[in-house]
């Protein structure tokens, strides 16, 4: 395979989606070497099977607003590719969600998937619907109707969806009930459900607590670990917040959260009763990171910035893609950042990659330090199949040894001739390696 072919091709068959073209990139380049070490894959075109999706559900979602307005959104899911296990992947509401950004999504679930260990396919699906200003009762109606549409091509051997942006356990419900509803069945079909119906316990803290499990593995390599560490966090969120809460009980002092607006900064760190207040604005209120200053005036609201410029020690993007620029990952190394693991997909430019890997600081890309979310989704699939809920402990213990398995995979993958890890190939040829023997097992289909 020509990477740079490959790219050009798909560029000029699907064009105007960059966040797509720029998911595929990273991988062709880091894999390229150890592809063409195995001249069966060219001969049946394994790389655009691979980059291509199996199939794409694209639908229109009608609701009525609470003025009784009939209004319309667009609906998607993704199948990206399910040799190793039924299509697994989130489902993002966003204004900003189109085909492109749930390609790269979908995309990239395929490759974090195999990491996991676990039997699961790669997708993700959404909506351009934003849940922000929205009652609680528009958003039981977007979600049925969204479901009304889904409902046909999913199911817990076919597709099982989860949460993203703008969806979590509310949502979920939501959508689970009007699934249940239309097919009179109940069965594992999403992950992340309410712990009352079959959700499984630590699923809501899984992405964060695994992103700073695996940050420990990588902090472990240099003889360092998270005591005492002053970490940057981006958005307030699912994973935001469950990051927090693991830094610190590691002992970190946690200094930014943030949200579309802006972020705030705490010089006195985020402590565990501030981080309780922003879980019940954020989860409960459904308001504003910039109400934080109000109840807590020694901290600083700066809107419109994202917290890069602060210095620390670590930064863990837990927002959304493309959030650290090249210019912003240089003002990081600049102020002695150490280590930065992505909660968030793909949430470093390119540029920001390659200033990261330059400086030759830790650097974990999202589809090894996120897996933990879709990992107990995973673990939430067998206990819905086996009809029984696994203790807290038991569900933490599973997390914490895939993550220490996907970093020993990453180093196995990725260590370089002076040593350097690259998290980047390592995660993407771990990755690839397995889905591409199952492919090569099952045929051209
Ligand atoms: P949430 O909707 O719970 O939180 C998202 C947070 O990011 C909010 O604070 C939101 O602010 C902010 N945000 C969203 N879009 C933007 C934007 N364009 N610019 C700046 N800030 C933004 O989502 P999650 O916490 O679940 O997801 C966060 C990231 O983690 C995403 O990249 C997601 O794909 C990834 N991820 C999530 C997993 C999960 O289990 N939930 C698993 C693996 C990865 P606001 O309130 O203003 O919208």
């Amino acid at each position: 395979m020509n990477a740079q072919k490959v790219l050009e091709d798909l560029k000029r068959r699907f064009p105007n989606e960059p966040e797509y073209h720029q998911a595929v990139e990273e991988v062709l380049f880091t894999i390229e070497e150890e592809y063409n070490k195995h001249p069966e894959f060219d001969r049946v075109n394994l790389i655009e099977r691979l980059c291509i999706p199996d199939r794409i559900y694209t639908f229109r979602v009608t609701w009525m607003d609470d003025n009784g307005k009939i209004q319309t959104n667009t609906g998607y899911r993704v199948q990206h590719n399910n040799v190793i296990g039924p299509y697994k992947g989130g489902i993002r509401f966003h204004s900003s969600v189109n085909l492109g950004i749930l390609k790269f999504l979908a995309f990239e679930q395929t490759f974090k998937n195999s990491l996991t260990t676990l039997p699961m396919g790669g997708a993700k699906g959404g909506s351009d619907f934003s849940p922000r200003g929205k009652s609680s009762a528009e958003v039981m109606r977007f979600c049925q109707s969204f479901m009304l549409e889904l409902a046909r091509n999913i199911g817990p051997d076919t597709d099982v969806p989860a949460g993203d942006i703008g969806v979590g356990g509310r949502e979920v419900g939501y959508m689970f009930g009007m699934y249940k509803k239309l097919t009179r069945e109940f069965s594992g079909v999403l992950t992340g459900k309410g712990i009352e119906f079959g959700g499984s316990l630590i699923r809501p803290e899984a992405t964060g607590y695994g992103n700073v499990y695996f940050l420990q593995e990588m902090l472990k390599t240099k003889g360092d670990s998270v005591e005492g560490k002053t970490v940057l966090i981006s958005g307030s969120g699912n994973v935001a917040q469950y990051t927090a809460e693991k830094v610190l009980q590691l002992g970190g002092k946690v200094l930014t959260m943030s949200d579309s607006d802006g972020y705030i900064y705490d010089p006195d760190g985020i402590d565990r009763a501030k981080l309780d207040y922003i879980m019940e604005l954020k989860n409960i209120y459904r308001g504003r990171i910039r109400e934080y200053v109000d109840v807590y005036p020694t901290a600083k609201y700066v809107a419109g910035q994202k917290p890069w410029g602060e210095k620390a020690d670590i930064a863990l993007p837990s927002a959304t893609q493309n959030e650290i620029s090249e210019e912003a990952a240089q003002t990081l190394v600049q102020n002695g950042v150490i280590a930065v693991s992505e909660g968030a997909n793909m949430p470093s430019t390119p540029g920001a990659i390659r200033v990261f890997q330059q400086a030759k600081i830790l650097y974990a890309p999202g589809k090894a330090a996120n897996a933990g979310g879709v990992s107990v989704s995973g673990l939430e699939m067998s206990q819905n199949s086996e009809r029984l809920s696994w203790t807290a402990e038991e569900v933490d213990n599973r997390l914490h040894a895939i993550m220490e398995n996907i970093h020993a995979n990453c180093v196995r993958y990725g260590t370089e001739s002076d040593g350097y890890v690259n998290y980047v190939k390592g995660a993407n040829v771990a990755g690839f390696m397995k889905v591409a023997k199952a492919m090569m097992a099952q045929g051209v289909v």
